[in-house]
């Protein structure tokens, strides 16, 4: 079965075949349609050919032009300025660096990023420990153990004292 699509609507759907975005169905009759249509062919190879040269200068632009002495400097230092282990002349060139290199810039806020996340999930865990520890305190103090730690007996002792002068007060004020 042939599938005859016009020049019009074959150049409507190069753009998104030299994308590869077109179903499969639909690129194979494109296709058919370049290699009997010379016209169409030239315009899929200029349309190419300006894309590759597109994902060049994208890719040169990404990798090349911030990646600098410079750069490779700030990120030597970047984890002793993170630490304060820098003197005042480091720690203003690495700003310099920041303020001027949009790579070291993203670096920095990447490095803030991951350091507050750190906090944040040690800070987390530190809370998790406390209230488990809590749990220890108090089962520890309703089994009752005779090798209770000091520690234990103390605010064993404390809370008693606590509840006595608490329910002192209480009888105090309303017997
Ligand atoms: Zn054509």
């Amino acid at each position: 079965m042939q599938h005859n699509l016009s020049c019009e609507q074959v150049i409507a759907l190069l753009p998104f075949f030299v994308e590869e975005k077109l179903t499969d169905k639909l690129a194979k009759y494109v296709n058919e349609h370049l290699e009997n249509c010379p016209e169409c062919m030239e315009k899929y190879l200029q349309m190419k050919n300006m894309l590759n040269k597109l994902i060049d200068t994208h890719n040169i632009e990404i990798e090349n032009p911030y990646v600098t002495k410079q750069y490779e400097n700030f990120k030597t230092n970047l984890s002793a300025y993170i630490d304060n282990e820098l003197d005042d002349l480091e720690n203003i060139k690495i700003k310099k660096i920041a303020i001027s290199n949009p790579l070291a810039r993203q670096d920095l806020e990447n490095i803030y990023t991951f350091k507050k996340l750190l906090h944040s999930s040690f800070e987390k865990t530190k809370n998790d420990m406390k209230t488990d520890y809590s749990k220890v305190i108090i089962s520890n103090l309703r089994q009752d153990n005779k090798e209770i730690d000091p520690f234990f007996k103390l605010s064993a002792l404390f809370f008693a004292i606590l509840s006595i002068i608490i329910g002192g007060i209480i009888g105090f004020l309303y017997f």
